[in-house]
């Protein structure tokens, strides 16, 4: 609906004497939707900001620069100050033979973002070249490397690599989909969303892993989903319940970093936990729960039966006839169905004999919107051809 008829049904509203705003235009909830189109029933969006520079305001700040934030945020393996070191310009350094580099907290599905940069002094070719990773539930890698001078399309490959293990690579699984790797010295970042993957009781994989991965701000993994576990050589699995961090598999589990004997450069670290897709439920056709969806209906029918008459007594008869439909369309008992047919004999009342033009006026809303919504009553089964109001409608000139 277009702002001019919402600012006018807001006046109407007011008009009436509530606040409250009759928005009745979209499709109603169905088998499939806890919700109509356009419903203001549906739960508010959680503001936050978000510069696009900076960590978004609901973010776990990993990494920002201190010691302070790895002492707090980070670990080794065995739960011990970690020995990789943090420069004059606030980088974290990885530092061979430390080991791998432990979060604190422990995350499943996640959104992470991280900037990294190959050391300056190019030292070694493919894999012994600026080698790191990001590891994901201890044992789902993105390769970190300096890839900048792998270049297949040069004769000779200036640092020919495998595919699969170079910068931006499910390791041993997906090469990216093209190499955007900045110059050694440079900072990279990638943004990746990582779904974590779902067990069955017995062990065997219910709902693989899955990755997304923006590197330089570029796709290179597009909803990849994991064979199981990265590893060096090996067919992935998901058998193995130990990844190559050595940790054993949790329902959360920290991210980690890899030292790979390279003094790999991190910055700018943080994270935020995201559901995975299938717990999206409510909203739509693919991942719909129907026994949720009813649930979720017959929490908001109750809820707005409570609310009814407060809310809606005063109102002119579109208005409330729209809402004793809107509370019928959610869950139909007897009462909420008898509230909307005594809602249409007023409405009727009201209605015969006036023009459209007049509608909006006297009813509360305008005929064509009514219409509209009848329309859906009549897909949904709630009315019937026949129904009075429709036939009003129709009919009104
Ligand atoms: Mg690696």
């Amino acid at each position: 609906m277009d702002i001019t008829s919402k600012t006018t049904l807001a006046a109407a509203a007011l008009i009436a004497g509530s606040f409250a705003f009759a928005d009745p235009f979209g499709a109603p909830p169905d088998a499939k939707h806890a919700w109509g189109v356009h419903d203001d029933n549906r739960p508010g969006v959680k503001k936050i900001s978000a510069d696009g520079t900076t960590p978004p305001s609901d973010a776990v700040v990993l990494f920002d620069g201190s010691a302070e934030s790895v002492s707090a945020n980070w670990c080794d393996r065995a739960g011990n100050p970690t020995k990789w070191v943090v420069d004059d310009k606030g980088d974290l350094i990885s530092v061979r033979g430390a080991g791998y580099i432990f979060t604190k907290r422990k995350f499943s599905s996640c959104q992470l973002h991280v900037e990294w940069a190959a050391p300056d002094k190019v030292e070694g070719f493919g894999q012994g070249r600026g080698n790191s990773g990001v590891f994901f539930m201890g044992g789902y890698e993105v390769q970190v490397l300096d890839s900048y001078e792998t270049d297949p399309s040069k004769d000779p490959n200036p640092n020919p690599n495998y595919p699969d293990g170079q910068a931006g690579a499910v390791y041993g699984q997906n090469p990216p989909a093209v190499n955007p790797c900045r110059a050694p010295g440079t900072f990279n970042s990638y943004d990746i969303v990582f779904h974590a993957p779902v067990f069955n009781d017995d062990g065997s994989i219910r709902l693989p892993a899955d990755i997304t991965l923006f590197f330089n701000g570029v796709l290179v993994q597009d909803h990849w989903k994991f064979d199981g576990p990265t590893g060096w050589r090996r067919r992935a699995s998901y058998t193995r319940n130990r990844g190559d961090s050595g940790l054993k598999r949790e329902d959360k589990m920290p991210i980690a970093f890899q030292d790979h004997g390279n003094p790999v450069h991190f910055r700018n670290v943080w994270v935020r936990e995201i559901p995975r897709p299938e717990e999206n439920v409510t909203h739509g056709d693919y991942y719909a729960n129907e026994d949720k969806v009813l649930e979720v209906r017959a929490a908001t029918a109750d809820k707005l039966d409570a609310e009814f008459d407060a809310k809606w007594a005063d109102a002119k008869p579109g208005i409330k006839l729209l809402e004793a439909w809107r509370v019928a369309t959610y869950i139909a008992t007897p009462s909420r169905l008898a509230r909307a047919a005594e809602a249409e004999k007023s409405f009727l009342a009201a209605a015969e004999g006036l023009k459209k033009s007049d509608m909006e006026a006297k009813l509360g809303l305008k005929s064509d919107a009514l219409q509209g919504y009848y329309g859906d009553l009549l897909r949904l089964g709630f009315v019937a051809d026949d129904n009075p109001v429709l036939k009003l409608l129709g009919e009104a000139k």
